[in-house]
């Protein structure tokens, strides 16, 4: 799965964002001096991980006493 996360410098001007591990910013935007942000990316992650997180937490438990249920009547 690749996620494409890119600064919101990068998205306005539709450029690839690249980073550097020393830099302050990615790439293109210390080269045109922009400002180097991803504001509007992390707000949606945080918000879509949480929620789906908290689903996938309560599938799986579920989903262990079930199995757990099945072994004891079978025994
Ligand atoms: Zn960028």
């Amino acid at each position: 799965m690749a996620t494409f996360r890119a600064c919101d410098s990068c998205r306005r001007r539709k450029r690839k964002c690249t980073w550097t591990p020393s830099a302050d910013g990615c790439t293109p935007s210390l080269q045109s001096k922009d400002e180097c942000a991803i504001t509007h990316v992390r707000k949606l992650r945080v918000k879509s991980q949480k929620g789906s997180n908290r689903i996938a937490e309560y599938k799986s438990r579920i989903q262990r006493l079930e199995t757990l249920l099945e072994e004891h009547s079978a025994t």
